[in-house]
């Protein structure tokens, strides 16, 4: 186990988050999961006892360069192409190198040493690429998501050859990948050629100190209208997560119960930087004639979410592809069911009848029919409500961590073994 083994006193680890400042607007067009990982995980990780410096590019004029995140924590923010906030990821590409010796720079001004590289997407995982030859130190990415798989789908714009490459790049000279389903780890085998026995599957996990089932929550604070059933969906808004999916079978439960039925779904998530898909989903429910029981609230702060959790009926996932798919679990936490795809890990989380269902398809009536089955029942109890909670307390990020923590010691201790 790892809290007897004996770790070295505050191991540095820089961990590189090159297009996406862990600090920006979850459920924006960029930042979602990943943002909440590398906090939560560094975090986590430095209660284990390492250092943490988060890199990510300058994004704004006037912000603060240094931040202390939490102990033992610092996000560094260093200078990488234009400093604004709205930036096309691939045009970061050409400043890659750049970005490399401003990390570089920044440890020789500091006097550290970094013992390990922890780069996610694969813009990172290229610069970390270029630390991990200069500093001979290990590199482990997490690729987040993978080009070669959303391509295969074919839902939303194509990924260009420039990822594509960048990423068989990245999986062939990383020392470690680390992806959260056992799904993910056969794509890279099977798309990108990697040997399985370099990557490694450790699940996410949740804030179980945030997300829980609360004893009460004042609905109309939250604008829902008495015994009003609700679904929720809660993300970034882009094809790949399948809102559009989600609205056709809402139309469907719609015409099937447009009686007796009292539900209403918020779609959670979006911002400036979604607003075109958020219109052009706005449409898709006017031409549906379900506006009226469709909102969209916008991004919600983790902090409120939790009180949506637990007063939706069921949350619904109707994605097309997931590296994971952290609400699923946030909600199950908060104690909420949830209605997947068969995505990420979600059929190895989700308990069926008991704390929500996986369908086998991405197929509007099935969805529909799931969900159906939510908002008929009786609306879970607080008792229910903890037992849902209770089937993913094992799913914290401090065993996320202490699983990471024994890969990057391996990962270390073979460095030295080889020096
Ligand atoms: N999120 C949020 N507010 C929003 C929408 C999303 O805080 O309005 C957070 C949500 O709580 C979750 C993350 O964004 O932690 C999305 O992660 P997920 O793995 O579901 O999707 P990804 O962004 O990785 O595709």
């Amino acid at each position: 186990m790892i809290d007897n083994l004996a770790l070295p006193g505050r191991l540095r680890i820089a961990m590189l988050s090159l297009h996406s400042c862990p600090l920006g607007n979850l459920g924006t067009k960029d930042t979602g999961g990943m943002s909440v990982y590398i906090r939560e995980i560094a975090a986590e990780l430095a209660k284990l006892g390492y250092s943490i410096d988060i890199f990510t590019r300058q994004h704004s004029p006037h912000g603060k360069r240094i931040i202390n995140l939490s102990p033992g924590v610092r996000l560094i923010h260093l200078h990488a192409g234009e400093t604004h906030e709205m930036v096309n990821k691939l045009e970061l590409y050409p400043h890659i190198t750049d970005f490399a010796k401003a990390v570089d720079d920044f440890r020789v001004k500091e006097n550290v040493t970094y013992k390990l590289i922890f780069s996610h997407y694969w813009l990172s995982g290229a610069t970390g690429q270029i630390l991990s030859s200069n500093w001979k130190v290990p590199h482990a990415v997490m690729l987040h998501t993978l080009a070669a798989v959303k391509n295969q789908l074919g839902i939303g714009k194509a990924e260009p050859e420039l990822r594509l490459q960048g990423e068989t790049r990245v999986i062939q000279s990383s020392d470690k990948i680390i992806v959260s389903t056992e799904n993910e780890k056969c794509n890279i085998v099977d798309l990108y050629g990697a040997r399985s026995n370099k990557i490694s599957v450790i699940p996410c996990g949740v804030n179980t100190n945030l997300f829980k089932p609360l004893k009460q929550v004042n609905a109309e604070n939250f604008g829902a209208i008495k015994d009003e059933r609700l679904i929720l969906y809660v993300g970034r808004i882009e094809p790949l997560k399948g809102p559009g999916l989600l609205l056709d079978s809402l139309a469907l439960m719609d015409k099937a119960n447009d009686k007796k039925g009292r539900w209403r779904c918020l779609i959670i998530g979006g911002g400036d930087s979604s607003r075109t898909e958020i219109a052009r989903l706005n449409k898709q429910a006017t031409d549906l004639n379900i506006n009226r029981r469709i909102d969209f609230p916008g991004i919600i702060p983790q902090e409120e979410l939790v009180n949506y959790y637990n007063l939706a009926d069921v949350l619904a996932v109707p994605s097309y592809y997931e590296s994971f798919g952290l609400v699923a679990l946030e909600a199950l936490a908060s104690g909420c069911p949830v209605v997947a795809t068969d995505v990420g890990d979600l059929r190895n989380i989700i308990i069926p009848q008991f704390s929500g269902n996986v369908i086998g398809s991405k197929d509007k009536y099935d969805l529909a029919k799931a969900l159906t089955g939510w908002i008929n029942r009786k609306p879970l109890n607080y008792s229910e409500r903890q037992a849902v909670s209770q089937s993913v307390n094992t799913l914290s990020w401090s065993n996320v961590a202490k699983k990471l923590a024994l890969v990057f010691e391996s990962m270390i201790i073979e460095v030295y073994e080889a020096a």
